[in-house]
């Protein structure tokens, strides 16, 4: 794999002109991106990601600062760049055939071998046999697919991805992923470097060599982790579960190392089994939206309760469980989002209820009852074996209650079932699941 630079970023600055105020979107950016590299953008939302990429294809220019692409620099739109946004926008009237070969249209290739070409990457993107088909005949990931094939068509050195699976069901996005991987890694596209943005830390972790993280208010870099895995990659590999948490610990804040005290197992002695704060998981999810929506995602720990007419030690549980769970930190009676607290409260369902697995899965609480299913006789157990576990550690009645908290945080996070006829826990089926809600 050749190491030069395909892209350099250079002291990236973009401010945008609102009311009378400057917003600094971006801030003093550097990013390189080498040739045969996959590189992720991962940042909560308003981070600036979407900016960088129009900056990188000079379909905007920084306020300050440069782009370099092999050295010399970016003047209007980049020839050898081309972005594929979340919803491609395909032209209706026009086949799948025709919407590819529209781009090479654009750069007066000859008819015939504008064909040749778009019947190849048809069939590439795995879409033979539709090429008469038209876009309303087509489902979500197919119509991603002709995006992708009329993006590759002009044979881009830099492929550009703007959260390019995130409009799709779950399946359709996983078969896509692997789809685009199994084109890149094969060498199948002249692509030379891909730059992906995602809010999808598992997706970042599958695809990308390196993940750029950022972070917002202004939008600026944070971290740089390399994922050294080889592909396939697999959801489940310790190795790759290693990387998406040091990817989520990037984001639950530099301000918030694991001092957090999660506790010990149950049955460890001399230890302290800490047990999950009292809430729900929905008035968990309103306190991280309502504080996303403050301004520098921050609120008074008492106006929130005020306003959440919540009573304050309710309040406190909740913040207890978000700091538990590295979605926010609290200070001087403020509570403020992390950058993880900020993707989840902004995240669609199903990414909610990764984001959450990853997060409880740290728990001692947990690990502990996983390792019991796991060691359990058809993976299940019986409520009541698991009940009488707990009340080594906790007195009764908040045993019982911390099981059905474990339980419904489990369900939520789809690490565990519960079949509530039976009284019996059991793991959840391998994912992906396509999301119920
Ligand atoms: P991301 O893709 O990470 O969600 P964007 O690059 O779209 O972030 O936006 C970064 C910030 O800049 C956001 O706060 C957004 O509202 C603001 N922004 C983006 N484009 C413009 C624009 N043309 N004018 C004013 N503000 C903008
Ligand atoms: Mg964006």
């Amino acid at each position: 794999m050749s190491k030069e630079a395909l892209v350099k970023v250079r002291g990236v600055t973009q401010k945008y002109a609102t009311g009378r105020k400057e917003f600094i979107a971006v801030r003093d950016v550097n990013l390189t991106v080498k040739d045969g590299e996959f590189v992720v953008l991962l940042g909560p939302s308003g981070c600036g990601k979407s900016t960088l990429l129009r900056i990188i294809t000079g379909l905007q220019k920084p306020s300050e600062g440069r782009v370099l692409y092999r050295g010399q620099p970016v003047v209007g739109v980049n020839p050898h760049s081309t972005i594929v946004f979340q919803t491609f926008a395909l032209f209706p009237w026009l086949t799948v055939q025709q919407n590819v070969e529209i781009a090479l249209k654009a750069q007066e290739v000859p008819h015939a071998e504008r064909t040749r070409r778009a019947l190849e990457l048809i069939d590439r993107v795995g879409l033979d046999g539709f090429e008469t088909a038209y876009p309303r005949e087509l489902s979500g990931g197919m119509r991603q697919k002709v995006g992708f094939a009329r993006a590759m068509a002009v044979e881009p050195e830099l492929l550009c991805l703007d959260e390019p699976f995130s409009a799709l069901d779950v399946l359709s996005a996983q078969s896509l992923r692997s789809d685009l991987l199994e084109l890149w890694v094969s060498g199948g596209i002249p692509t030379k470097a891909i730059l992906m943005v995602t809010h999808n830390i598992e997706e970042a972790v599958f695809m990308s060599d390196r993940i750029v993280v950022m972070d917002k208010d202004p939008g600026r870099v944070v971290a740089d982790v390399i994922v050294d895995l080889p592909h396939p990659r697999h959801y489940k590999s310790p190795k790759f579960a290693k990387i998406v948490d040091r990817v989520y610990a990037t984001l639950a804040g530099q301000t918030q190392p694991e001092h957090i005290e999660v506790g010990t197992a149950p049955g460890v002695p001399g230890g302290r089994t800490r047990a999950l704060p009292d809430i729900t998981i929905d008035n968990l999810t309103g306190v991280l939206e309502r504080l996303a929506e403050m301004p520098n995602d921050t609120a008074d720990i008492f106006r929130l309760a005020e306003e959440l007419r919540a009573d304050s030690d309710y309040l406190l549980r909740l913040t207890e469980a978000a700091e538990l769970l590295g979605f926010a930190t609290l200070a001087q009676g403020d509570i403020t989002l992390t950058p993880l607290g900020e993707t989840f409260a902004e995240a669609r369902i199903l990414t909610r209820k990764e984001i959450f697995a990853t997060r409880i899965r740290r728990l001692p609480l947990f690990q502990w009852l996983l390792r019991m299913l796991d060691a359990a006789d058809n993976n299940q157990l019986e409520r009541d074996v698991t009940l009488v576990a707990l009340q080594l550690d906790f007195p009764s009645y908040i045993a019982k209650r911390q099981l059905d908290l474990i339980i419904e945080w489990g369900r939520y996070a789809k690490i565990l079932e519960y079949d509530d006829s039976s009284e019996i826990i059991f793991r959840e089926a391998a994912i992906p699941v396509e999301s119920k809600a």
